[in-house]
Parts: C-alpha cells; sequence; structure tokens
C-alpha cells in the first residue's frame, strides 16, 4: 500500500494512473501538482486526487512515491525543486515519452544519486489531454517500459513495478537507448508524419476543398496531429537523435517511392505495396 503519492502533472496520464491506483485499493492519499489551480480544483472534485500544492517542494514531503507526469521538457526545472525535499526512501518515477533525457536531467540534479530513480513510460495515450481525458482503464492489457540504469534499487523498480501492474499493466524492461530507438521508430516518427503532412495540405492554396473531401483514411492517419503541440515538442527535441536518425531512413525510403513514380516503375510500387500490407496485417493480426 502506497501511504502518500505526490502526482506532479495532473493530466491524462498522471490522472489516469491515480484512477487506476485508487480502483485497485493501492494508495491511500494522493497530492496533485500544477501550475493552474483551476485544473487542480477539477481533479480534486473528479475525485482524483485528495488535495494539492502548487508547490512541489511542499507537495512531496513525507510522500512513498513522487510521479512525475508533466512534459519532458519541464522535467529538470521540478526535479531540482523537489530534490532537497524528497526523504532517502522516496521512490521517483516519471511517465515521460523519451527516457535518455529523463536520465541526463535526474543524474545532473542529483548528482548521479539516482538510486530511486525508476525511468518509466506507459505505452498507451489518446491524442486529448488533461485531467478530464483521464480513465482508469488506460493501461488495462497496455505496455509500460522500465528503464533500469546501473545504480537503480531493487526495492524501488519493485514498487514501481507492482504500481503498473495493479493498473493492469504488463511491464517489461529494457535499457535507454533501445527504448528512445525503438520509440523513435514506432510512436515518435508517426507523429512528424501526422503533423508534417496536416502541416503541409493546411497551407495549400485549395486546402478547403482538400479538407471537405477528406474522407476516413485521412481521419485515421492524422488523428494523432491532434495531440498536444507542446508536448510533442518537447518529446522531439528530447529524443532527437534516435528520431533524425529514423526520419532521415524514412525520407530516403520516400524518394525512392518518388522515383520509382516518376519513372513508372510499377513493379517496385506494387512490391512495396505489398510489403507494407503484409507486415501490417501481421502487427494487427497478433495483437
Ligand atoms: P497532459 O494531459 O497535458 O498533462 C500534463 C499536466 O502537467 C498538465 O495537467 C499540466 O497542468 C501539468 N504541467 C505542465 N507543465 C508543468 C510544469 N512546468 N509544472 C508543473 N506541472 C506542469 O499531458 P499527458 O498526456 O498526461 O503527458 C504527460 C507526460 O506523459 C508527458 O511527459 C508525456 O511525454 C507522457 N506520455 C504521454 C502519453 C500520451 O499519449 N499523452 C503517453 C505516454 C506518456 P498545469 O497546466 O496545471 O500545470
Amino acid at each position: 500500500m502506497i501511504n502518500k503519492l505526490t502526482l506532479i502533472g495532473v493530466g491524462l496520464i498522471g490522472g489516469s494512473l491515480v484512477r487506476a491506483l485508487r480502483r485497485a485499493q493501492l494508495v491511500k492519499e494522493v497530492i496533485g501538482v500544477g501550475r493552474h489551480v483551476a485544473n487542480l480544483e477539477l481533479a480534486k472534485g473528479l475525485g482524483v486526487i485528495d488535495d494539492y500544492e502548487t508547490d512541489p517542494a511542499l507537495a512531496v514531503i513525507d510522500a512513498d512515491v513522487v510521479v512525475l507526469a508533466v512534459p519532458l521538457g519541464a522535467m529538470k526545472s521540478i526535479m531540482q525543486a523537489i530534490a532537497p525535499h524528497l526523504s532517502v526512501s522516496t521512490v521517483l518515477t516519471d511517465v515521460g515519452s523519451a527516457k535518455g533525457s529523463v536520465l541526463a536531467d535526474a543524474k545532473t540534479v542529483f548528482n548521479d544519486r539516482i538510486e530511486n530513480l525508476v525511468p518509466g513510460h506507459p505505452i498507451a495515450g489518446t491524442e486529448k489531454s488533461g485531467v478530464e481525458a483521464s480513465f482508469a482503464e488506460l493501461f488495462q492489457q497496455r505496455r509500460v517500459i522500465l528503464t533500469p540504469h546501473a545504480a537503480i534499487s531493487a526495492t524501488a523498480l519493485g514498487v514501481v513495478r507492482q504500481m503498473w501492474q495493479a493498473c493492469g499493466a504488463e511491464v517489461i524492461e529494457m535499457s535507454v537507448e533501445h527504448h528512445d530507438e525503438v520509440l523513435a521508430a514506432t510512436s515518435h516518427l508517426p507523429h512528424m508524419l501526422a503533423y508534417a503532412l496536416v502541416d503541409t495540405l493546411a497551407r495549400m492554396e485549395d486546402r478547403k476543398d482538400i479538407f471537405d473531401y477528406a474522407a476516413g483514411g485521412f481521419r485515421d492517419f492524422t488523428r494523432i496531429a491532434s495531440s498536444d503541440p507542446q508536448m510533442w515538442h518537447d518529446i522531439t527535441m528530447a529524443n532527437q537523435t534516435a528520431l533524425v536518425e529514423v526520419m532521415k531512413r524514412f525520407r530516403t525510403d520516400l524518394d525512392q517511392l518518388i522515383t520509382a513514380i516518376e519513372s513508372n516503375d510499377s513493379v517496385f510500387v506494387q512490391e512495396t505495396f505489398e510489403r507494407a500490407k503484409k507486415a501490417r496485417d501481421a502487427f494487427c493480426d497478433s495483437k
């Protein structure tokens, strides 16, 4: 049982996490932290948090677990604010979508004393933001990746593992580097493509016709371009190296496809589509 959990960032992911922990009866008291009192009042009214603070330093005193569920760009300043107030037994974890930047921030702020830091990333979410979009079932049968580092305490790792399992998630472990490469390809690249596509079309002269006649395929493909721009700005800049590598690889493949279309290479075009359909059908059938 977690007696006191401090949730810094009471939004979609943090809100869903504590809703699920409450449902599993794994937490007694949840203190929320954010910049906007109206949002914290809303979260309190919804029964997501018991109380709140706007000063993260005050909120973490006596906490058993502190969860950082803010955009990646805010992680370091929050770590700096809470560092002097964490007890030696407080477990610190996060839900950020890139892990190398969180680990680097923590190493700097905590002077390498990071045994109680358990970096984590739930592979679940929606294009919506805010506590009003949170729900307890978000992590059911979804994966949560933990990226333990060399200095991690087995106790802290166990606490965070148990927390996510209580939310119905399958917990897996991966190195930070592998996590950032895999997520660059499977999540971050598709978001870049969706944002870039919608932005290109939105700047065309006949954009009104383009959007008027957009059908289901366009909606499916671009749903994720409705995700929060600030959050995706932060993810993009935090996972720069791995993301740029996979984007360049995609650009090469896209250039090849353009060349094949221009030169009427119908074999290349047909084979590309066949390969992609086979891969996607196999992926969807296995889910
Ligand atoms: P969200 O719904 O926008 O919630 C983030 C919350 O953080 C907001 O309620 C905001 O409240 C608070 N916040 C923002 N900046 C802050 C700051 N400087 N100091 C204190 N609080 C701050 O975002 P989310 O979707 O839950 O994402 C949170 C984290 O989860 C991100 O790191 C993201 O990478 C990760 N993640 C997201 C998804 C997804 O699909 N959405 C999936 C997996 C992981 P105030 O405005 O009141 O401060």
